[in-house]
């Protein structure tokens, strides 16, 4: 391998000796012989989860039984798992609320932006963003009265220029969650409120991997998955973020007991609660709010510029490795670290076939419509050698040209 590998393994073991959250590690349980790269998906499973939530089951549910909601506090696991989300996102606590889906979050976000600036019509969003930001806008905007008008991040401020008295809410993804660009939190939410708009930020793709500083840049709403870089479990709940300053007039379109002022109160009417609480609906999934609250340990004692630190170093040294390995794949992905999330998108005609092909070699990416090997890069439990390795696959994969194998060829449900 020396002579075809261009020092990229000397490079890697040394990083590897360098970096300092190395140890995160081991805070994870993966099964050996995998090179895991779709922590963008469905995050890893952290070694602490199973035990937590087996006490959950056996002790909580089990033992304790209805005792819990007080004796093991679930009635506040929605706003202190939030808080810990919001440590990682850069919110002070009281800000932010974990249940529902990202999918039910952004409605609530999108009708209560709208009864936030009435008279003003307009949702500015990008056409590019993930397909449920578009399809619950479309539902949401049916119902406030909203007229959705698209526009790329790039091209967003022309808009607001232009036409951003009739603005109530510009939408965005932090990072595409296909090209793993990352936009300008910063420059957005201020281009936004230099018109009286609001910015939404979907976080699905940067919560846990870049320091998003939602505070510090007077982000005006936010929500993001559970299940992804913050790897709470296959259908954990979501957050949501609504800065202290905008709770008062946050009005949900959910008004669902746990939301109410007084939720034991029964009364005959409803009466938001004050503070974040009011964006809480019913019940939550118990079960996976404290998986995902357990998962959140695997973060503790690491700061997210450390995190972020790493993974620009991890997808930074599989971009040498792709230039050096494999020259001509094209990169979707920016190479501008300021402008890179925590993925590397690759463009290829026969992307399923070389995600499927990689897959049975034990590097687990994933593909998305139309043309990309979606490999996502999880700082806390990655190595730079196994960067190398996946990139190594990678050649060996093209240059064999396992992609065409007739059995890769066939879809399953979920790509
Ligand atoms: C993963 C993802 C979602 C998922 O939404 P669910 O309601 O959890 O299914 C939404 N938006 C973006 C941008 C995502 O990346």
């Amino acid at each position: 391998m020396q002579d075809r590998d261009h020092g990229l393994a000397a490079r890697a073991a040394a990083l590897d000796a360098a970096d300092p959250i190395a140890h995160a590690r081991s805070r994870f349980d993966l099964p050996p012989g995998i090179i895991y790269l779709d922590g963008n998906s469905l995050g890893a499973l952290p070694a602490c989860v199973p035990d937590a939530v087996a006490e959950v089951v056996r002790q909580q549910w089990g033992t304790d039984l209805i005792a819990s909601w007080n004796s093991h506090d679930w009635w506040d696991a929605p706003l202190r798992a939030g808080n810990a989300v919001g440590r990682l996102i850069g919110a002070a606590p009281g800000q932010v609320a974990v249940g529902d889906s990202t999918s039910v979050n952004l409605f609530k976000c999108y009708v209560a932006a709208a009864r936030m600036r009435p008279g003003r019509q307009v949702v500015l969003s990008d056409p590019g963003v993930f397909s449920t930001d578009q399809y619950v806008l479309e539902g949401a905007a049916r119902l406030a009265g909203l007229q959705i008008v698209h526009a790329g991040p790039d091209d967003m401020p022309a808009v607001l220029a232009e036409r951003g008295h009739e603005v109530a809410l510009v939408s965005v993804s932090q990072v595409d969650y296909r090209t793993g660009e990352l936009w300008d939190l910063p420059a957005l939410t201020r281009a936004a409120h230099e018109v009286g708009a609001l910015c939404l930020w979907d976080l699905c793709h940067s919560a846990g991997v870049v320091e998003v500083g939602l505070d510090e840049h007077e982000a005006d709403l936010a929500v993001g998955c559970g299940y992804k870089y913050l790897n709470g479990g296959p259908g954990a709940p979501a957050f949501i973020y609504v800065p202290l300053r905008h709770q008062a007039a946050f009005d949900s379109p959910l008004t669902g007991w746990h939301g109410h002022a007084r939720p034991f109160g029964m009364e005959s009417g409803y009466r938001a609660a004050t503070g974040i609480a009011r964006t809480r609906v019913g019940t939550p999934p118990l079960l996976s709010l404290l998986a995902l609250e357990s998962a959140l340990t695997a973060y503790e004692g690491l700061d997210l510029a450390q995190v972020r630190r790493k993974s620009l170093s991890l997808t930074g040294f599989f971009l040498d490795c792709v230039r050096e390995l494999v020259p001509d794949v094209v990169v979707a992905t920016p190479v501008e670290d300021a402008r890179r999330g925590s993925q590397v998108a690759l463009r290829h005609e026969h992307a399923f076939g070389v995600v499927q092909a990689l897959i049975a070699r034990g590097v687990i990416g994933d593909f998305r419509e139309r043309d990309i090997v979606r490999m996502g890069f999880a700082p806390l439990y990655l190595s730079h050698e196994d960067t190398l390795a996946a990139a190594l696959h990678l050649r060996d994969v093209l240059d064999a040209g396992e992609h065409l194998a007739e059995r890769f060829a066939s879809r399953a449900t979920v790509t």
